[in-house]
């Protein structure tokens, strides 16, 4: 099968497309899935550096998040068939330990993803548990089935279980643009909150207005804490923002903690920028801030956002498609920064 595989840690160009032996059936719950689309987060870009504690065994095949229609099925599958078409939960766990039957499979000591620990999307086939996979509503293209599951499910278990963002409540987004903070605008509205976003491109501000941002700053002539302070005043008693979310990092880590109420949430997912910060312990306990940590989400949680799909909400923006040739276009993009929405690989057609 064609595949956009990892050669090595060596950056992007470590990248490349070869042929390499076909996944097939080997367990009763595997469903084999023929990608339409593969689209790229992040940790893709990440990966091809190296991340701590990912081990690939090389070539490996790319790809976090992926759609397509069903090839073939282990014998006890029941809720897919061959010719369905679906998309792919990345969230890959061990399925019967005592916290993945208690739905907590985040904290699965086997806790995995698709594309990082396992082989990924970006390639004709590819084998996941029946419980990874969901159909997609009939609307719904490729290109957008593919690019909904990780950042979608990413920003839904941060706002919802972890944050818990309610309705009138202000919500900052540092850097809109990319997948999880996008997706994390469209949920933040979807639950009836105050949306404050930031970017240093125009464009991209005049995008998450029409998407519902209330308020939105510029921080190519701004500090991140003049920013923070701007949010601040246009709070009720210049008390600052219920919610944070901050996934740049070393960047805008103090800013986050100035923009933040009283009472407030902080909620990461990642480190763009970098990973160390430090904390005043005497502002922590003084402000009594929650600093929430949050990855990817729960079998319950992808099924909350995929009936919302189903509903015709939460469908991410798609920035560009390309072909799975030159798949390596779309992390070149990743890395300049210059998307808006999903980086798409189309795999077949
Ligand atoms: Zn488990």
């Amino acid at each position: 099968m064609r595949a956009l595989a990892l050669m090595d840690h060596g950056g992007l160009g470590s990248l490349a497309v070869l042929d390499l032996p076909a996944p097939a059936i080997a367990a009763p719950d595997d469903v084999l899935i023929r990608v339409r689309s593969a689209a790229i987060n992040h940790l893709d870009l990440f990966l091809t550096e190296g991340v701590k504690g990912i081990h690939p065994t090389f070539p490996h095949v790319v790809g976090t998040d992926g759609a397509g229609m069903v090839e073939a099925v282990g014998a006890e599958v029941t809720s897919v068939r061959p010719g369905d078409r679906v998309m792919i939960n990345p969230a890959v766990s061990c399925g019967s330990c005592s916290l993945c039957r208690a739905g907590e499979e985040v904290f699965c000591r086997s806790f995995g993803i698709v594309g990082e620990h396992r082989p990924g999307t970006a390639a004709e086939l590819v084998l996941v548990p029946e419980r990874n996979v969901a159909g997609i509503p009939d609307a719904m293209p490729w290109d957008v089935a593919a690019g909904f599951p990780l950042s979608t499910l990413t920003a839904w278990r941060m706002l919802t279980t972890r944050a818990k963002l309610a309705p009138g409540e202000t919500v900052l987004i540092w850097g809109i643009g990319g997948g999880v903070s996008l997706a994390a605008l469209l949920i933040a509205k979807h639950l009836e909150a105050r949306v404050v976003v930031t970017s240093s491109q125009e464009r991209k501000l005049a995008r998450a207005r029409e998407l519902g941002a209330d308020e939105t700053y510029n921080h190519a002539d701004r500090t991140p804490e003049e920013i923070a302070r701007e949010v601040r005043k246009r709070t009720a008693e210049g008390a600052g923002a219920d919610v944070v979310v901050d996934s740049v990092g070393e960047k805008t880590w103090e800013a986050s903690l100035k923009a933040l109420r009283p009472g407030g949430r902080l909620v990461t997912c990642g480190a763009t920028s970098g990973p160390q910060v430090s904390l005043d312990l005497r502002r922590l306990f003084w402000f009594q801030w929650s600093l929430l940590g949050s990855t990817m989400g729960t079998r319950r949680e992808f099924a909350e956002i995929v009936a919302l799909a189903g509903a015709g909400k939460l469908w991410p923006l798609v920035d560009s498609v390309v072909p799975l040739e030159q798949g390596r276009a779309a992390y070149e993009r990743m890395a300049r920064g210059d998307q808006l929405g999903k980086l798409v690989i189309e795999v077949s057609r």
